[in-house]
């Protein structure tokens, strides 16, 4: 068997045209200028990669990208302030904080107070309750949603079906968990301290990897035919990998999303989605 490869490029270029239209319509309709404020504190390398990358999809659409800058050595308070200003602004629509920041930076303490209107991360705990809960309309994490995305473009069957996530951050594995729980999978969420991950990958017709460690899954971990979803980007020195040995899962899996090329495509224009949601309930309230 070799798996049909998800082309997170091309969807995301798809979805890319349909929102520099609606970006384009809402100006029209709303004279609102779409706003996304990014906010970084320190100049880690990480971040601002992250944030160019950010910026290069913002200009994708048409959207305006305001970069908040603030040095290592600001304090909890000032950092505070800035972002009540962000909140308050009836020019910025969504709001992200890049990590890293510094260690002396409480960073909980920001995300509780990010406007959860403006929430395009889906970081607040207002947010990640109402996905828990299922309860719409709420911003679920960009990585996520474009993981789910590419497997409803694919026409995966959710319902009944084994799957495992494993990896259980708030920003990928946790509410990847839930969006599968609420399309009706019966869910698994791994972790660090699972026993025998090995037998509850094999599990898996919906195996998720949201983990950081480059080629952890082998082929040997996987059911043949299940659908493989690999989040995991890590830079070595043959290159950017995923969480699991691409070449042998593929031959053991029906649908894998690539590394690259697959999910990773997908995260920056599932935040212009959210960002779009954000601006048209401004725009409509
Ligand atoms: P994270 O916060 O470091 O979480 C990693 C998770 O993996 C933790 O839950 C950890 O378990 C678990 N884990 C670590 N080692 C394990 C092992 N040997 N066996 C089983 N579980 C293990 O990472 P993250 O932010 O979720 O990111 C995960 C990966 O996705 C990274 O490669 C990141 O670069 C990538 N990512 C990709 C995108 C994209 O656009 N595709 C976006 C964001 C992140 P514990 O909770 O027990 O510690």
């Amino acid at each position: 068997m070799s798996a049909q490869l998800l082309d997170g490029r091309a969807l995301a270029k798809q979805l890319r045209e349909g929102l520099k239209k609606d970006f384009a319509a809402l100006r029209g309709y709303a004279g609102l200028l779409p706003t996304l404020a990014v906010l970084r504190v320190g100049d880690d390398d990480a971040s601002a990669g992250y944030a160019r990358a950010i910026q290069k999809s913002c200009d994708s659409v048409g959207v305006e990208f305001h970069a908040v800058e603030l040095p290592y050595a600001v304090q909890q308070e000032e950092v505070e302030e800035t972002l009540a200003d962000l909140n308050s602004s009836p020019s910025i629509h969504g709001i992200m904080i890049l990590e890293p920041i510094p260690a002396h930076i409480a960073l909980a303490a920001l995300i509780d107070r990010i406007n959860p209107a403006k929430d395009v991360d889906g970081v607040h705990p207002i947010n990640a309750g109402r996905l828990a809960a299922d309860r719409q309309p709420y911003f679920v994490p960009a990585t996520p949603a474009g993981g789910i995305r590419l497997l409803e473009a694919a026409g995966v069957d959710f319902k009944g079906r084994e799957a495992v996530v494993v990896g259980r951050s708030d920003i990928v594995g946790k509410p990847m968990a839930l969006l599968l729980l609420h399309r009706h999978c019966t869910v698994t969420l791994a972790h660090s301290r699972t026993v025998d991950l090995p037998a509850v990958c094999r599990r898996a017709d919906i195996l998720c990897l949201a983990v950081g460690r480059p080629e952890l899954v082998r082929a040997d971990w996987v059911k043949p035919g299940a659908v493989v979803v690999d989040f995991g980007t890590t830079y070595t020195e043959a290159g950017l990998k995923g969480d699991c040995d691409q070449a042998g899962v593929a031959e053991q899996a029906s649908l894998l999303t690539p590394v690259p090329g697959g999910t990773g495509p997908m995260t920056n224009v599932m935040l212009m989605e959210n960002l779009l949601r954000a601006a048209e309930r401004a725009a409509s309230s």
